[in-house]
């Protein structure tokens, strides 16, 4: 018998990947060819999309298979951020700034009388999240790749992911979002890897040889999750983690027990409803349902994860008891809890560790990030749901609570409705778990998001923890991506700004100061508006093709885009709007600034409250639009499907952007940077992250209005009169009465009169009594507006002291502070290096 053949060494082809001109051109033909099995005539933008994606892709790999590699030889300390929400937004042009292959891929497509925008517009993004959250986490990837630390993203790769939205008739509609449809170069799905969740049934003691007593779950069903991968690069690094997004199969493709009965239909089923469990994104922000699929999301995603680390763990060969000396593992809000209660069933259940090992472990693991102080956003789940879904966990969290809460009457003998409120269970009525405070007991940092926030978390939601445990509190301020949201979306400013000081500041934010250096150059302000203004008809074209409405991009573009939500208070723009139309109507307009009023996001579908503010929007819009007396004096457009990709359209064209929450509510916001670091002022309240902006910017650089969080609360504690407000402010007696008369809804006076009812008689955000101090405001921003060099230097001050907002810096805090993780740089390995990484 012959010796079988030596394996060839995996060739890393040099030519196929190379980042040439020519390199990719040949690469995207072949592609177009080989894998679309198209050629350039018969091919439609997609075919063309596809084609320059796989080329791009493969040019992430080898940096993928190093980073891989050696994290696997070295094994060093790694975070993984579970998150139930990731953000992402398109994906293709990321990799491109990431991998510094977009002016070639421009050429590229040039030669090929291809249009570069065009062609990245085909990519539908993957909306796999709501809102801030999941887009913070998205910008936490691109930070954790670009400063070189070893990480995994975590999540649920959902089929639908957040609701497609249009307007009709001025009401949000929601449609399926099919991202998969035209099929996703980006994912790698790794079934070898797939793991077993178990789900419901019943547990029983069993005694093992040596006598000691062990716990077995016996579940009704279990379900295979499949670990679907994304490469997420960093910026000009070789670092290149992963997105692990799970997807539900079921465990046997027929139940043959079924299948054999002759019950073939009944088999399938089966299968059906396992793979229901990835099927759809929960499009709920800020609300929770309490409903079981939801629970069985979290705890599938979660299981599949913790198992996914393991393994991880086990294969670099080190040592279970080890298992929190090489991972984070950061909670993204509480969805991904469960995970503190799983990870104790692993090691005890699964792997026999004592009780008290598992559980340092498990607390040394875990770190907690809260993102609301809104009751109606605390997860909390009805006791008997939860039992029927994870009756071992139950038992768990029985056993971690009764350990716990002794711990507190040491602490506080005698303080029985302390230990109430600080128990796992809520027993004031119905039964509830209480997440949060499964997060708190298990975490050893617990932070907000940011500086009010945390101090807010401190004083009121999470008190008595604070008391407990002082040390596991502090503040991570959130930041988001300079490449996603400058280098990316606002090419123009990227160019300035570089011509300026250089390009150091898209990894290093800060370095934006040295903007200031030039605010007294009158050239490069002109250059400035003109980038401003360029970016503006960008939206103009946009908002044509979306809306149909026409504005002018010589007005001002007041912008509001984010969730809808009472809280975020929407309607207070619009009382602004209805209050300009009234003065322009009657003729008590002074010295009047042309502004369009740019509105955008979704409305839980569930929501009616939300989804009559859109309806509001809109009817004032297209009364204001089609006045005759109005021209171009105001404009409102609401545009449709509010996501990652308008968002890289709109923040970069905002010249005012509205972060008006009520004080005490937002926790952040992430928004508010965003439009900061692409120039806009911000008119806005002592809220979330607006604080520390104005703060960095500079207060005679942002417009301050409303109560204070402290204010809002003496106000609420005197007991609240909204009705005073309205009986006292003239022009706003006269706004509300126009609302109400039908003027804004075809004469019927009942539309509205759900959301008029609710503002005059509780009016829980403080509307009314924000209601003048946020006018009085708006004139301010009036009279700035019109000295153009003074609004000139404003924004470039807002662009050059916004380096604070990188989520680099955000992840740098959490790094060194809370999962004590050091960069690990990585080298680029051909075919034979990767080899001997195995020996
Ligand atoms: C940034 C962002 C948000 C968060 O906006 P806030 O103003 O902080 O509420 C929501 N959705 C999308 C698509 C975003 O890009």
């Amino acid at each position: 018998m012959s010796a079988p053949a030596p394996l060839p060494s995996s060739s890393i082809d040099d030519e196929r990947t190379s980042f040439s001109r020519e390199g990719l051109k040949r690469a995207f033909l072949d592609h177009l060819y080989y894998t679309i099995a198209k050629f350039p005539k018969i091919a439609g933008k997609n075919d063309f999309y596809l084609a320059l994606a796989h080329a791009v892709r493969d040019r992430s790999l080898q940096r993928w298979l190093s980073s891989s590699a050696q994290y696997n030889q070295a094994a060093p300390r790694t975070v993984a951020y579970l998150s139930a929400e990731f953000l992402m937004g398109p994906h293709l042009c990321n990799q491109l700034i990431n991998l510094g292959l977009a002016d070639t891929a421009r050429e590229v497509l040039a030669e090929m009388k291809l249009d570069y925008g065009e062609i990245l517009r085909q990519e539908e993004e993957p909306g796999l999240g709501n809102g801030g959250l999941g887009r913070l986490a998205a910008c936490f990837l691109d930070s954790l790749a670009t400063q070189q630390i070893p990480a995994f993203g975590y999540g649920i790769r959902y089929e639908y992911g957040i609701f497609f939205q249009t307007i009709i008739d001025g009401w949000q509609v929601e449609n399926t979002d099919k991202w998969l449809r035209y099929g996703n170069p980006w994912e790698i799905p790794r079934p070898e890897w797939s793991v077993e969740v178990k789900l419901g049934g019943r547990t029983e003691p069993y005694n093992d040889d040596a006598g000691r007593l062990h716990v077995r779950w016996v579940p009704e069903k279990t379900v295979s999750g499949v670990p679907c991968d994304y490469p997420i690069p960093g910026y000009h690094v070789n670092t290149t983690n992963t997105l692990r997004l799970w997807r539900a199969e079921a465990t046997e493709a027929f139940d043959f027990s079924v299948f054999n009965r002759g019950d073939y239909l009944g088999a399938v089923n089966k299968k059906v409803t396992s793979e229901n469990l990835t099927k759809v994104l929960y499009p709920n922000d800020e609300t929770t349902q309490g409903k079981e699929l939801r629970l069985e999301q979290q705890y599938f995603f979660v299981s599949c994860s913790l198992q996914d680390m393991l393994r991880i763990h086990l294969a670099r060969g080190s040592a279970i008891a080890e298992f929190d000396r090489k991972f984070a593992v950061q909670l993204n809000d509480t969805h991904p809890a469960i995970a503190i209660a799983e990870l104790m069933r692993l090691l005890v259940d699964e792997h026999l560790l004592p009780w008290e090992r598992a559980w340092g472990i498990t607390t040394r693991t875990f770190s907690y990030t809260n993102h609301t102080l809104l009751p109606e956003a605390l997860e909390r789940w009805p006791l008997a749901l939860f039992e029927r879904i994870l009756p071992r966990h139950l038992e768990l969290i029985y056993e971690i609570n009764a350990r716990f809460l002794n711990d507190v009457r040491i602490h506080f003998l005698g303080d029985e409705s302390r230990i109430a409120r600080l128990s796992l269970i809520d027993e004031t009525g119905e039964r509830y778990v209480r997440m949060a405070h499964l997060a708190c007991v298990g975490s050893h940092a617990i932070n907000g998001v940011a500086e009010l926030h945390s101090e807010l978390l401190k004083s009121d939601l999470l008190r008595d923890f604070y008391e407990l445990w002082p040390q596991k509190f502090s503040n991570v301020t959130n930041g988001v991506t300079p490449r996603r949201w400058l280098a990316l979306s606002n090419p123009r400013l990227t160019a300035l700004v570089t011509r300026a000081i250089g390009d150091a500041w898209i990894t290093d934010l800060p370095r934006l100061r040295h903007l200031e250096e030039h605010l007294d150059d009158p050239a490069f302000r002109e250059d400035w508006r003109a980038v401003k203004r360029a970016n503006k008809a960008d939206l103009a074209a946009l908002l044509l093709r979306r809306t149909g409405v026409k504005v002018n991009p010589d007005s001002m573009f007041d912008v509001l885009v984010k969730r809808i939500h009472e809280y975020k208070r929407q309607h207070l723009a619009v009382l602004h709007i209805v209050t300009l139309y009234l003065r322009l109507k009657s003729g008590r307009a002074r010295d009047h600034q042309p502004r369009t009023f740019i509105f955008g996001g979704k409305a839980a579908p569930g929501y009616h409250t939300a989804k009559l503010m859109i309806k509001f929007i809109t009817s004032v819009g297209e009364v204001v639009n089609n006045d005759p007396d109005i021209r171009d004096l105001l404009k409102v457009v609401f545009i449709p499907n509010f996501n990652v990709t308008q968002g890289q359209c709109i923040y970069p064209a905002a010249e005012l952007s509205e972060q008006i929450s009520l004080a005490g509510k937002e926790a952040s916001g992430t928004g508010n940077m965003k439009f900061a670091m692409n120039g806009a002022l911000t008119i806005g309240t002592m809220d979330g992250a607006n604080i520390e902006l104005r703060e960095q910017v500079g207060a005679e650089n942002f417009f301050l209005f409303g109560h204070t969080a402290e204010e809002v609360r003496q106000i609420k504690q005197a007991g609240y009169r909204p009705m005073d407000y309205y009986q006292s402010h003239s022009e706003l007696h006269a706004c509300l009465d126009l609302i109400q008369s039908g003027f804004f809804s075809r004469g019927d006076p009942e539309l509205f009169r759900p959301l008029l009812d609710d503002l005059l008689q509780r009016d829980p955000y403080l509307l009314l009594a924000d209601y003048q101090s946020y006018i009085e405001c708006q004139e301010q921003v009036t009279q700035a507006y019109q000295d153009t060099e003074a609004w000139t230097r404003m924004s470039i001050l807002n662009t050059a002291r916004s380096g604070k907002f990188s989520s680099d810096r955000s992840i740098r805090e959490y790094a060194e502070r809370i999962w004590k993780v050091r960069p690990t740089p990585v080298t680029l390995l051909n075919g034979n290096e990767l080899e001997q990484t195995l020996k």
